[in-house]
């Protein structure tokens, strides 16, 4: 093992060349060289300064559900909070909780205690600290729509931030402008609802989900945006698209939005069927679809 392998593993739990494909629900991309889990602020914070002086690369990941890795290897450090960085605190109608919870355990627990306000996040695999960052939505609701402020370390502070400060639009926060800041934390303000209305809306989404999404098959989810007023999956319909095959991978015969890795893909054959989409839908339709997934080692 480096040098850098020890003075990583001494600070938190590091593990050297683990695949990304693991990591990803995608399940494409190489290897990391470090895959770094802190267990606390403090340690974070010394990762992140040991990283800098040593010159080397690093990612904050969630559960990698938005994200399609390259094939080559990340020669850098991966730092993964949903280990230990997953406390919820419930104050009356407000939740805290750390970035590295699951949503979906999240939305769980709020029903449980009679919270309403992430219903829509129940089937969204991902952690807190992800969907903030994407504000990730369903059913005309999303993340921002409950964020009070969002805890974040900064240039080597750590802040509470204002959601007005947080730059929240369709499937956009400001932290996408600053790759650096690292979300540590969210505060949530819920609405008091009947643990069981909650419960059935849950359901309800989950079976509607079941339905229309192929949740049997690696992939991260929905792969455009919709542009202004229109729906992706009609597009890629419109130009004959659904159920359309390169390589491993393929467009979803029941979501057309949804690129799917049905037969162990590469980066590269996914990638040419997402520029071939959009190509098609640029010649057909005029319009630029672009992409709600995010490109990583690339
Ligand atoms: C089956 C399926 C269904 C989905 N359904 C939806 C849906 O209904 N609505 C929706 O909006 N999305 C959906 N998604 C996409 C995805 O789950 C969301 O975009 C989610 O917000 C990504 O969270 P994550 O924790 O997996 O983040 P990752 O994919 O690990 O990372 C995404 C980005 O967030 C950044 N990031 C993650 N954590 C932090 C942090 N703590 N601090 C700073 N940056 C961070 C990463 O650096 C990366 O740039 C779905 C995906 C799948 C596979």
């Amino acid at each position: 093992m480096d040098e850098l392998f020890d003075e990583l593993n001494k600070i938190s739990l590091t593990k050297a060349d683990q695949s990304l494909a693991k990591m990803t629900t995608l399940q494409i991309g190489g290897k990391a060289a470090y895959t770094v889990y802190p267990e606390t602020d403090v340690a974070l914070d010394m990762i992140i300064r040991l990283l800098k002086e040593k010159n080397v690369p690093y990612k904050v990941i969630g559960k990698g559900s938005d994200l399609l890795c390259s094939d080559h290897d990340f020669n850098g450090a991966v730092i993964k909070l949903d280990r230990y960085f997953n406390d919820v605190i419930i104050n009356d109608d407000v939740i805290t909780a750390q970035a590295g919870e699951s949503i979906i355990a999240l939305a769980i627990e709020a029903a449980k205690h009679g919270l309403s306000g992430l219903e829509f996040a129940a089937g969204i695999p991902a952690t807190v600290g992800g969907t903030v960052y994407m504000n990730a939505g369903a059913y005309k609701s999303c993340m921002a729509d409950i964020i009070k402020e969002v805890f974040v370390y900064r240039d080597g502070k750590l802040e509470w931030i204002p959601a007005k400060e947080c730059g929240f639009s369709y499937r956009t926060s400001i932290f996408q402008k600053h790759q650096d800041w690292i979300i540590l934390a969210v505060r949530l303000q819920m609405q008091p609802k009947e643990p069981e209305e909650i419960q059935a809306l849950i359901e309800n989404r989950r079976m509607r989900r079941m339905a229309s999404q192929p949740l049997n098959q690696p992939s991260c989810g929905s792969v455009f945006r919709n542009p202004e007023g229109m729906n992706a999956w009609e597009l890629i319909e419109g130009i004959g698209y659904r159920g359309h095959r390169h390589g491993g991978a393929e467009v979803s015969s029941k979501h057309c939005n949804f690129i799917v890795n049905a037969d162990h893909a590469t980066a590269d054959e996914y990638i040419a069927l997402v520029e071939e989409i959009q190509q098609k839908v640029k010649e057909k339709y005029g319009v630029e679809l672009k992409t709600e997934m995010e490109k990583f080692n690339w």
